[in-house]
């Protein structure tokens, strides 16, 4: 038996091929959807999924998410004091995703197909491939998101087909135009926003209901837990906002309570600036393919906020068409990776062309940007932006900045965040500068980014003719065999949260949460109700500890909606 896996950067998902369609395989507590989370429990334990998620605020140290994002880098996060690579969150995982198919199939799995984005380098996928044999996985085949959805919605089954795949998540945002030519797959052209997607969505909505309710007399929105809340409540409205004409906003804390009521259309012009930035990926991408709109065949919606009215609206209104949604978005391409498998079982795979030869990150400088009177460091100016078909060579003219500057020390990064402090460090140049006033001294610098990854960054003076070069060779390495070896023997000598009790452990975990969440009387509540819950499970009456469990987790939802 061969899994598919979407594995996704907010949510994972694992189906199977069933003769006549594939199918979710839900996970121990019944859900469809695996948030990609991972961490330790107090054990040491491997955890995954709802409860990681639930644990990410009230354990910081041992929890992480949103790992998608450094695969194929050298990046390290620490959990419990070790520091792992994406790869090794990725294997997490997927060891829990495996462990839930296992339970759901009632056999055992070693086999599996799991997706990629389009735009993924050749890095990214071999850091794919070993998160899967450091899960204890033989990955048959990695397939592309898009090329995923489009076998879901059995494209492959024409002669010749052009489509675009709009795949809208909880982070990011992918556009990828397929052409279906002779039996083959060709990704033409993919473009995107590594940082739009649902969750920068509710981040708006948050900033508004502050903005609405004042914030002077609100809580500390800052502090972490009380963000997380917030966004949970924007995500909740949100959704609702896909059905109802309105939705009310609330925020409740010691007894007081701040709401605020919205419409669809105030909706609409709060996240406008969001949905605007759809645009110029399709743009780019339909140009990339040299591809008009009127040549695409079909258009394709993918990922679980592309269910927003707002959001299919605005596709309709660009493709003047209105795009079909016979499945659901944020299963499609598990359902693909599962088709996938499938042929792959029978030895007929769906033969792709995979585009690689692109710069798979942004890379850019440190800049400074002038907020009032002042000038403010640590912000980044992208030079060459990510996915751009490589060798590439592309400048920026920057200038100085205080009167009578000796030396310009430009820092160089790789990544996709506004703050240089989030992207990854590669290297820096410095140049001494003619003393002048500020902003008189021009620089033209220059990144050249070849096939072999290698980065070369020049900068030039015009006003002398100076020049400074610096070669990075940034390749952040694959990791070798034997590390891999090394780093499959930690990883297995971790235990997996054992399954029977995943759903007792998340009710832990969110009277944790909730516990921390909350103040007074509140906190004594849920205390009560969490200490009753362990001597419960201490009596390992399975009967009586699953009465108990409805009752409580009854009790807490109405304590969510009502406190
Ligand atoms: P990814 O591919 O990034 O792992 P998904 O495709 O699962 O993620 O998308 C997750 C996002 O989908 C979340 O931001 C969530 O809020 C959004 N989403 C899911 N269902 C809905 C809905 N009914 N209405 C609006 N947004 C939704
Ligand atoms: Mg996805």
């Amino acid at each position: 038996m061969i899994i598919g896996i979407d594995l996704g950067t907010t949510n994972s998902l694992v189906a199977v091929w069933e003769g006549e369609h594939a199918r979710i395989l839900p996970n121990a507590l019944g859900n469809l959807l695996t948030p990609s989370v991972v961490g330790l429990d107090d054990q040491g334990q491997l955890v995954a999924g709802d409860i990681a998620r639930e644990r990410l605020n009230t354990h910081p140290h041992l929890t992480t998410s949103l790992f998608k994002r450094y695969m194929g880098s050298a990046r390290e996060t620490l959990l419990g004091g070790r520091a792992y690579r994406a790869e090794e969150l990725s294997a997490m995982l997927l060891r829990s995703l495996k462990a839930d198919a296992e339970r759901a199939l009632g056999l055992a799995v070693h086999a599996a197909v799991i997706s990629v984005p389009a735009y993924f380098s050749d890095a990214q996928r071999k850091a794919t491939r070993i998160a899967g044999e450091l899960a204890g996985l033989k990955i048959e085949k990695l397939i592309n998101e898009p090329t995923a959805a489009a076998l879901a919605y059995g494209l492959q089954q024409r002669s010749e087909a052009t489509f675009l795949v709009f795949d809208l998540g909880g982070g990011t945002f992918d556009v990828s135009i397929l052409e279906l030519f002779e039996g083959i797959m060709e990704v033409r052209a993919s473009a995107g926003d590594n940082f739009l997607g649902g969750e920068d969505f509710d981040d708006r909505l948050v900033e508004h209901f502050i903005a609405k309710v004042g914030s002077a007399d609100l809580p500390d929105t800052a502090q972490p837990a009380m963000a997380q809340r917030l966004r949970r409540e924007a995500q909740r409205v949100r959704h609702a906002l896909g059905q109802a004409q309105d939705a009310r906003f609330t925020l409740r804390e010691q007894g007081r309570e701040w709401s605020l009521e919205l419409t669809q259309s105030e909706l609409a012009e709060i996240v406008r600036p969001l949905l605007d930035r759809l645009r110029a990926p399709i743009e780019r991408a339909l140009r990339d393919a040299r591809i008009k709109v009127a040549d695409l065949d079909e258009i394709l919606l993918v990922g679980g906020t592309t269910r927003m009215p707002l959001v299919r609206k605005l596709v309709a209104a660009l493709f003047g068409r209105i795009p079909g949604m016979l499945l659901n978005p944020d299963e499609v391409v598990a359902q693909g990776a599962a088709i996938q498998a499938a042929l792959h079982a029978r030895h007929a795979s769906l033969e792709e062309v995979v585009l690689t030869d692109v710069c798979p990150y942004t890379l850019g400088i440190e800049t400074s940007v002038q907020l009032g009177a002042d000038y403010q460091n640590g912000h980044y100016l992208p030079i060459i932006e990510r996915n751009t078909v490589v060798p590439v060579s592309r400048s920026r003219t920057v200038s100085t900045l205080r009167d009578n500057q000796k030396v310009v020390t430009l820092g160089i990064y790789q990544g996709e965040s506004r703050l240089v402090k989030n992207n990854i460090f590669l290297g820096e140049l410095e140049i001494p500068v003619p003393p002048r006033k500020a902003g008189e001294v021009t620089l033209d610098v220059r990144f050249t980014y070849d096939n072999n990854g290698l980065l070369e960054a020049q900068v030039h003076l015009p006003i002398n003719g100076d020049t400074r070069r610096l070669v990075i060779e940034n390749n952040p390495g694959v990791l070798a065999p034997n590390e891999i070896a090394q780093r499959l023997a930690a990883l297995e000598a971790l235990k997996v949260h054992p399954r029977d009790q995943q759903i007792n452990t998340l009710l832990l975990a969110r009277m944790e949460r909730l516990y921390q969440e909350s103040l007074g009387d509140g906190r004594q509540y849920i205390a009560g109700l969490a200490n009753h819950f362990q001597q419960m499970l201490d009596t390992q009456d399975e009967r009586q500890i699953r009465e108990v469990r409805v009752d409580i987790t009854q009790r807490l939802t109405r304590f969510e909606q009502e406190v």
